[in-house]
């Protein structure tokens, strides 16, 4: 994740009263840390990883140093050491708040995704003529999970070996008739194929003609007509393709064969919880059909333009709104 990404620099400590910030460790006071300034101190400081508040705190408009030596600098080298700390120190612009980290990442120093992606854009995948369609009705993870599935970089059995992983056959454990590559074990092995159909009866979708892991994330589905409905449906396809590579790990690593039907459940669990939460303005509707069986509904952003207008909108899931009004 941080290839071509360095993090350090990425964030850095804003220092208020110190609380949080390690006074030797941490590049606070400039761009080098204290220890590596003032390393005959360091060496005299009975407590490595104390606090800046620990060494240093403003109390009545005054700044008060409390040092704890294993004994006092005493060297020609040592106090000047000492002197020049005590000056850098006692300048530093403190407040009364609490140290907090600061993403350099964008200009606001706000952390947002939008500001990671479009880093990771141009540090990791710049040769690579592709954008993500980032969908923050999942979690980060998942987004993450997708990117990488449509660069085929997961490691597949296929992809090891092509890394020089020494494995003793690149066939797919599920079926055992194909190459494990990141296409077959997510999309186009029959143990996907059969999560795959189940997805699509549940959404009532179509994907019978999407013919890549690019395509099923990143295309407009023609049956799809609004965007919510889009985001929404891209949410579950990223919630299946990783719940088909959970369960691919469940049995690669701990011998865990999970049927087709339970990964539906998890899948259908996960992602109502995940657009629940995540979806502000978005009502999702679910309406047991069937013991097993969820269909979903969209209805807002219509759920703004009143009782009467959803009526006349959403017709022929009249049944579906009063389940859902009732409840
Ligand atoms: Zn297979």
């Amino acid at each position: 994740m941080t290839k071509n990404v360095n993090l350090q620099v990425l964030f850095h400590r804003s220092v208020g009263r110190g609380n949080l910030t390690s006074f030797w460790l941490e590049s606070w006071a400039g761009p080098v840390a204290l220890k590596e300034k003032y390393p005959q101190l360091y060496a005299l400081d009975s407590i490595k990883h104390c606090l800046v508040m620990d060494r240093f705190q403003i109390s009545g408009g005054e700044g008060i140093f409390s040092w704890e030596w294993s004994r006092p600098p005493g060297s020609a080298s040592e106090l000047a050491e000492f002197v020049a700390c005590c000056g850098e120190v006692s300048t530093f612009g403190f407040s009364p708040s609490s140290d907090k980290w600061i993403w350099g990442g964008y200009p606001t120093g706000t952390f947002s995704v939008r500001s990671l992606r479009s880093l990771w854009v141009s540090n990791t995948f710049s040769s690579l003529d592709y954008v993500h369609n980032w969908n923050n009705l999942v979690p980060l993870k998942l987004n993450f999970f997708g990117w990488r599935a449509v660069l085929n970089r997961l490691p597949s059995k296929t992809e090891l070996i092509k890394r020089g992983v020494a494995l003793s056959s690149s066939v797919c454990g599920t079926c055992g008739v194909a190459e494990e590559s990141v296409d077959h074990l997510l999309r186009d092995c029959s143990w996907a194929k059969e999560v795959w159909s189940s997805i699509q009866l549940w959404c009532d979708i179509d994907l019978s003609n999407v013919g890549s892991i690019d395509c099923l994330l990143n295309t407009g589905h023609e049956f799809l007509k609004s965007p919510i409905q889009l985001k929404v449906t891209n949410a579950v396809i990223l919630t299946t393709l990783w719940a088909i590579w959970k369960a691919r790990n469940a049995r690669v690593f701990n011998n865990i064969e999970t049927p087709p039907a339970k990964v539906l459940e998890d899948i259908k669990t996960s992602s109502f919880l995940w657009i629940k939460n995540r979806g502000k303005g978005i009502m999702v509707n679910w309406v047991i059909l069937h013991i097993h069986t969820l269909v979903l509904r969209i209805i807002s952003p219509m759920v703004k333009l009143g009782f009467r207008k959803i009526l006349m909108l959403c017709g022929d899931y009249m049944e579906d709104l009063e389940v859902c009004f009732d409840s």
